[in-house]
């Protein structure tokens, strides 16, 4: 039912040329999509781009730019022990010296051999009164200076993707582009200046002047309004679905929820409690409930779901819990079932693990009634999966927003209701950009027994202090994470920044440090987390590019190293990977000084506090005074392309433009309703596009 037009674009990403089924894995971790498509790596933007039209002598050459020059290579210099590997090359004007660190000797002979030409691109700096050049960006013979773009979009990476095969495949999907009919309103486009759909990505990802990708270019302006009319049309398209049908009342007696409260090890804070009556209001009344709840990873989410769910289930009908990844499906299932056993509740799990005989029977089951609860991942909306009377379901969207999950969700009951949870605290202001008219609750309390996490600022001067006061804790019994930043640009350089660190820290601890990193196979860093888990190297450096996503109960120091260079919503996600027993836990941010005023405010409120919608706030805030960070904290999570703090008028405008779409042409029937289709499938929102064929 997709347009035939978007075909091309919805083609796996293996159909390019140079892109085999290897290359699937990475391209998925760096999409975020198992099986990645052309028209993700078409919404996977470059964050820059370098400029390298700069072709100077080198005696020309302004120190700290990025420039091309041509030269002859005239010697080699071997580091020696940990030295650098050096070569010396020069033009008629000056000399030039060119540094790698960890490069195998013979590849830097083949790149760069003795008496030829080659050009070298890249920053250029001064030391010791020296042009210096530490790993060129390229180095190339006169063929490949032919390919040389201009300007070199930047596109972020992830392991296992170099920059090359990134940029390739995006300029082999942008040559799928054609042009598409036009879906926003004439006059705005005119106004705004806004290119088309497909001039827009062409030039993002083929720039003619670095300003076209810019934060606040008019290209990348256009496409978020794409991105955000499309989620807008699809919350609107939803809620008028939703009031379409009347609810029924599913909240029973109280019974069920009575056991599951008498298992429970703990007394529920105020917040679950308030939050809880606010669920209960909404499934007995007969209007279709869709409610947020948002509480910081930890909060105690899943038995305020769990807890809404029995009340369902007391009513006679069933109920849903989905989540995000098959992980998650698995952690919520492992906790829900002791208390779900207490009250006798009929539970099971459905992912896409589950097959064959043991499947179908379960969908019998569930068909038949004899299923009270259903906790899974998206593969309970498959075609097949039918309960006999669905009436709540909880979507869990961690930090996925997808409205598309819940309408799917929808289909399979009759005025089901809906509870969202999303574990990234987010900005009242922006609530309604995310999830529309929908009623919040929140979980603001830490649930008892917890203690506060102590957060420090240090600067790096103090380093062997730090180091001393891991070795106490790790004395102590703790365990410790010590996070290194790794940025895209010049990844070797910021792995050999975390190599010497581990090596530091070794003639330190011994075989009692760990690392891993984004170069390591998968297998190495398992093993080396589970080092760390089971506590043979209690301290464990690791670069960003990991996650650290293991649960380590026992983990009670977080170093954060150059934290000045994290913005605040991923310095509050890497500090809640400590505190999570009852162990008093420790963060200690180092910070390289001077500090600049946005830094300095962004770990002072680390400092302050550790209340995530706060923090959130607080974010929202420093970004909108134009601070420019790395691009792991751009845009608003679940989106691609839309940025808050760059386009918050473009948000307000297409609610209301999403609004009066909704009342003029409600079936999208119009030409331009029929464009406005493409646009709901070009950025997944077609589920929208199903409700309104059905209803
Ligand atoms: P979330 O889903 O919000 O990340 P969880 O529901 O997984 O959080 O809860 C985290 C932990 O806190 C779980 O071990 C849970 O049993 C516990 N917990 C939940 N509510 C309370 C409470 N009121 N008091 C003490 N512990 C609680
Ligand atoms: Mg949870």
């Amino acid at each position: 039912m997709r347009p035939p037009v978007l075909d091309p674009l919805f083609a796996p990403l293996t159909s390019l040329k140079g892109i085999g089924p290897k290359l699937v894995k990475p391209f998925g971790k760096l999409l975020d999509r198992a099986e990645p498509r052309v028209i993700d790596l078409l919404f996977h933007l470059p964050y820059a781009a370098i400029d390298r039209r700069a072709r100077p002598k080198l005696s020309e050459v302004q120190a700290d730019t990025i420039a091309t020059v041509k030269v002859e290579v005239d010697r080699h210099i071997p580091g020696r022990g940990r030295a650098p590997f050096k070569v010396i090359a020069s033009d008629d004007t000056n000399t030039v010296e060119i540094v790698y660190f960890n490069i195998p000797r013979d590849r830097i002979e083949t790149m760069l051999p003795v008496g030829e030409t080659r050009y070298l691109s890249g920053h250029i700096g001064l030391y010791d009164g020296r042009l210096q050049m530490v790993h060129p960006d390229r180095v190339l013979d006169e063929k490949g200076l032919a390919d040389l773009p201009e300007v070199e979009p930047v596109h972020s990476l992830t392991e296992g993707l170099g920059a090359g095969i990134v940029r390739r495949a995006a300029t082999g999907a942008v040559a799928r582009l054609a042009e598409l009919p036009e879906w926003q309103d004439a006059a705005f486009v005119a106004a705004r200046e806004f290119p088309s759909f497909t001039a827009a990505l062409r030039l993002l990802h083929g720039p003619a002047e670095p300003s076209d990708v810019a934060p606040e270019s008019r290209l990348r302006a256009r496409l978020a309004y794409d991105e955000l009319l499309a989620h807008q049309l699809a919350l609107v398209l939803m809620r008028s679905e939703m009031k379409r049908e009347a609810g029924r009342n599913n909240s029973g007696d109280g019974r069920l929820r009575a056991k599951i409260e008498a298992a429970l090890p703990f007394q529920l804070t105020n917040s679950q409690r308030k939050a809880l009556d606010e669920i209960g209001h909404d499934l007995a009344d007969e209007t279709r409930m869709l409610r947020l709840l948002q509480g910081d990873v930890g909060s105690g989410k899943t038995v305020v779901a769990l807890l809404a769910a029995a009340a369902a289930i007391e009513a006679g009908r069933q109920a849903a819990i989905m989540a995000p990844t098959e992980i998650l499906a698995r952690q919520h299932y492992a906790r829900i079932a002791p208390l779900a056993d207490a009250a006798g509740i009929r539970y099971a799990i459905l992912t896409g693990r589950e097959r064959g005989p043991a499947r179908d029977k379960l969908l019998e089951e569930l068909a038949a009634g004899g299923i009270d609860l259903l906790i899974g991942t998206h593969a309970i909306f498959q075609v097949g999966v039918e309960f006999r009377d669905l009436g709540f379901a909880v979507v869990d969207e961690q930090h996925r927003f997808g409205v598309h999950q819940r309408l799917a969700l929808a289909a399979k009951g009759d005025a089901v209701d809906f509870l969202v949870m999303t574990a990234t605290p987010i900005p009242r202001t922006l609530v309604l950009t995310y999830f529309g008219d929908m009623d919040v609750s929140e979980l603001r309390e830490k649930p008892a027994g917890r203690s506060p996490i102590d957060t420090r600022t240090v600067s790096l001067d103090r380093l062997d202090e730090v180091v001393d006061a891991v070795g106490r804790a790790v004395a102590d019994g703790a365990r410790a994470y010590w996070i290194c930043p790794l940025i895209e640009e010049s990844e070797l350089v910021d792995l050999a920044a975390a190599e010497d660190r581990f090596r530091y820290l070794k003639e330190r601890f011994g075989k009692k440090v760990g690392l891993v990193h984004g170069r390591m196979r998968a297998t190495e860093r398992d093993e080396a987390m589970a080092d760390f888990a089971s506590g043979k190297t209690p301290v464990l450096v690791s670069t960003t590019v990991v996650e650290v996503g293991v649960d380590v109960p026992e983990a009670t120091v977080m170093v954060i190293e150059q934290a000045e260079r994290f913005g605040l919503a991923q310095l509050h996600q890497l500090r809640g990977r400590v505190g999570r027993g009852r162990d008093q836990s420790t963060c200690l941010l180092l910070y390289k000084a001077p500090l600049g005023e946005t830094a300095r405010r962004r770990l002072a409120k680390m400092r302050e506090t550790d209340d995530g919608f706060e923090i959130a706030e607080e974010d929202l805030a420093l970004r909108g005074e134009g601070e420019v960070l790395g691009t792991r904290q751009s845009g608003l999570p679940g989106f691609r392309i839309a940025r808050p703090e760059l386009h918050r008028d473009l948000l307000e405008t297409a609610r209301k433009d999403a609004a009066l779409i909704a009342s003029r042409d409600p079936a999208l029937e119009t030409e331009r309703g029929r464009a406005l289709r493409l646009l709901l499938h070009l950025f997944d929102r077609d589920e929208a596009v199903r409700l309104i064929d059905a209803g």
